[in-house]
């Protein structure tokens, strides 16, 4: 069994680096002016479900308020975790900068929108959903709280499952045939399988 401290230190680095990559980009996109948005009423709910999932773990850290669903810390499942959030955080950087002042938190397509294709946009259409669900199952294994553990991966598959087919169809009304093209080469999550 491990001590607790090892999984909040993890935590709390594996947040700071997340925010840290997302900041210069959210920065640089807000710059940019907004052509058309698709934020409806189902974006903003799942928004406001992905940022209080995402500040659970925190809560967990500072607070005994979900002490009450604790479990022991094991050291296999906090390596399995560790290694997720480092593979969820590299592909998190790299679709960033992939993307870059395409980005948005919700979906939009921005003036001179660009259809990105290439680095790891070349692998898959969603490279930066998939790092978030690497991630936030990461955060699942090192977190041993029921509450705290699973919910921000909780909150990043019902974003994914939920958004991916209009986002989909926004591109699609956007790009038109660019984006079929892109779509016959490419999954969406796993390369070769969805
Ligand atoms: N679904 C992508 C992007 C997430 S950010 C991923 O997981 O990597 C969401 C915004 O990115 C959308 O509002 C859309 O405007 C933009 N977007 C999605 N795919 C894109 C692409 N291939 N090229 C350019 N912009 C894209």
């Amino acid at each position: 069994m491990l001590n607790l401290w090892y999984a909040k230190a993890v935590v709390l680095l594996a947040i700071i680096a997340l925010i840290g990559i997302r900041a210069p980009h959210g920065q640089r996109s807000r710059a940019v002016a907004v052509k058309r948005s698709r934020k409806g009423t189902l974006e903003i709910v799942l928004l406001t479900i992905a940022w209080i999932s995402f500040f659970l773990p925190l809560i967990w850290m500072v607070s005994p308020i979900v002490a009450f669903a604790d479990y022991p810390l094991h050291p296999i499942p906090f390596m399995i975790g560790v290694l997720f959030l480092i593979i969820g955080l590299w592909l998190f950087y790299r679709s960033h900068a992939d993307l870059g002042t395409n980005w948005s938190i919700t979906l939009e397509v921005r003036e001179q929108h660009q259809l990105i294709s290439h680095g790891v946009y070349r692998w898959v259409r969603h490279p930066m959903y998939l790092a978030l669900l690497i991630y936030s199952l990461g955060l699942a294994f090192v977190i041993p709280n029921w509450l705290a553990g699973p919910s921000y991966a909780l909150a990043m598959f019902l974003l994914v499952l939920l958004r991916l087919m209009p986002e989909e169809r926004m591109m699609r009304e956007e790009f038109g045939k660019d984006y079929e093209a892109y779509m016959a080469r490419t999954k969406r999550l796993m390369p070769g399988v969805w």
